[in-house]
C-alpha cells in the first residue's frame, strides 16, 4: 500500500523523529525510499551576499555557484548519514537535494516520482512548538496530492496527559 515514500527532511530533530516511522512502514510494505532536503532559495541568497562581502574581490556569478556547490554536497552527504540509518532495513533508496521553496519541491517530488506516502514532521528546525505545525507541512498538506504522515515529536507540550 505505501510501497513508495518521500521522507524530506530539513535536518531538524522533529524531522529525525519522522524517520522512526519510516524504518516501521517496512512492515506496511514500503520498498522504496526517497530522501529529500531542499535548500530555500531565499536563504541560499543571504548566503551569497555574506560569502560576497567576506571575498570582494570575487566576481558575483562565481561566488554563488561555489555556494551553492557547497550547500548542494553539504546536503548530499548529510542525506548520506540518514541513509545509514536506514540501510539495515534493505530499502531501495534515492538521495536528493534540491534547491527551491521546500514545500513547492516536496510536492513536485512526491508527483514525479509517483510516491504514495510523505512521511515529515509535524515541526521542524525554525518553528515554535505551540503551533499546531510548521508552514512547510501546513503547506504540503494543504496543496499536496499524496497523503501524509505527519509525526509529531515526542514530548511534544501541546500533547494531552491521558
Ligand atoms: P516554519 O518553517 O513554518 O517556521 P518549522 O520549521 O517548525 O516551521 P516546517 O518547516 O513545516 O516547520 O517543518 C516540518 C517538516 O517539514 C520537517 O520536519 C521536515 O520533515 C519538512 N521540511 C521542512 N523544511 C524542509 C526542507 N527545507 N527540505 C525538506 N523537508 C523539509
Ligand atoms: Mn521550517
Amino acid at each position: 500500500m505505501f510501497r513508495k515514500i518521500l521522507y524530506p527532511t530539513d535536518f531538524s530533530a522533529s524531522a529525525e523523529e519522522a524517520l522512526e516511522y519510516v524504518k516501521k512502514l517496512k512492515e506496511a510494505g514500503t520498498e522504496e525510499v526517497i530522501l529529500l532536503h531542499v535548500y530555500d532559495e531565499r536563504d541560499v541568497d543571504v548566503q551569497w551576499e555574506v560569502e560576497a562581502q567576506i571575498h570582494p574581490e570575487e566576481p558575483l556569478e562565481k561566488s554563488r555557484h561555489d555556494v551553492l556547490k557547497r550547500m548542494l554536497e553539504n546536503g548530499f552527504d548529510r542525506l548520506k548519514e540518514l541513509e545509514k540509518e536506514i540501510t539495515h532495513f534493505s530499502f531501495k533508496t534515492e538521495l536528493i537535494v534540491e534547491v527551491g521553496i521546500p514545500y513547492q519541491k516536496i510536492i513536485q517530488a512526491a508527483d514525479n516520482l509517483h510516491v504514495s506516502l510523505i512521511v515529515m514532521g509535524s515541526h521542524g528546525e525554525h518553528g515554535f512548538v505551540e503551533k499546531l505545525f510548521g508552514s512547510t507541512t501546513g503547506r504540503v498538506l494543504a496543496h499536496g496530492n499524496v497523503p501524509v504522515l505527519v509525526v509529531k515529536p515526542k514530548n511534544h507540550p501541546n500533547s494531552s496527559t491521558h
